[in-house]
């Protein structure tokens, strides 16, 4: 009998370079394969999971206008990428056997569904893994935005950031040795501290939402599945009372 979950619906945010594996860029296969196995786990644990996945390993609009593009059609170049990375983890989840749906917010009818909330949380309902493609839909925002807001339209319990690191740090731990790590802040400390963990536009959507969001090192096997049990080593971010 599997321990009751910590969580029983969550949105897990995916940066485009979590796919990347040891690439310089693009997607590889095996590690996308990975973390749909870890998805899979985390189901089976009994969470509901919907992903919302970045487009960075492929395009990003800034760096698309940096060198003259006009920056919102770099953006939407940006979020087509983002299409292309939830193709490739529905193939992963599919292939071992767990239902999926992709919805984009821009419309692609021979691709995946359009973005649809009430259709996303019957497909959620009944335990298919939901992907939620294209960002927002709107130039000028990012990846962690939209997931700060398909976690508030879908009443997710927590959104799950997943990174290169195992939590916040006071700096980057790669480069500082001394960077202290938190177990737990509020969301007014990492905007005050400008810590480099979500953009302020997600942290202040899921602040006034009031959905946690657990920072965790997504590369250790099995650790999605120990922070859905409450027992991995993560950051939680919550309003302190
Ligand atoms: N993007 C956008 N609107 C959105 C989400 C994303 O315009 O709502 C574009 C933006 O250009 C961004 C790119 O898509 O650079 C890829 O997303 P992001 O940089 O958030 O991906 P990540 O860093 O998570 O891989």
């Amino acid at each position: 009998m599997p321990s009751t979950p910590k969580f029983r619906r969550v949105l897990l945010k995916l940066s485009g370079e979590a796919l990347m594996g040891d690439q310089q860029y693009g997607i590889d296969v095996a590690t996308v394969d990975r973390i749909a196995a870890d998805v899979r786990e985390g189901i089976q644990g009994g969470t509901e999971i919907c992903l919302v996945i970045g487009g960075g390993n492929i395009f990003r609009g800034l760096a698309g206008a940096a060198k003259g593009i006009d920056r919102s059609t770099a953006d939407y170049m940006g979020m087509l990428a983002t299409v292309m990375n939830a193709l490739a983890m529905q193939a992963a989840l599919e292939r071992i056997g767990v239902p999926t749906r992709v919805q984009s917010a821009i419309p692609m009818d021979s691709v995946c569904e359009p973005y649809i909330r009430r259709r996303a949380i019957r497909h959620i309902e009944k335990g298919l893994v939901v992907i939620f493609a294209a960002g927002t839909g709107n130039p000028f925002f990012t990846t962690d935005t939209a997931a700060a807001l398909r976690a508030a339209e879908m009443s997710c319990n927590a959104m799950l950031k997943a990174t290169q690191v195992d939590g916040v740090y006071s700096a980057d731990p790669k480069k500082d040795p001394n960077a202290q790590r938190y177990e737990s802040l509020s969301y007014h400390e990492v905007l005050a501290r400008n810590l480099q963990v979500m953009d302020a536009s997600a942290v202040s959507l899921s602040r006034e939402n009031g959905i946690p969001i657990v920072v965790f090192a997504l590369k250790d096997p099995g650790a999605l599945a120990a922070v859905l049990k409450g027992e991995g080593r993560c950051t939680i971010i919550e309003e302190r009372t």
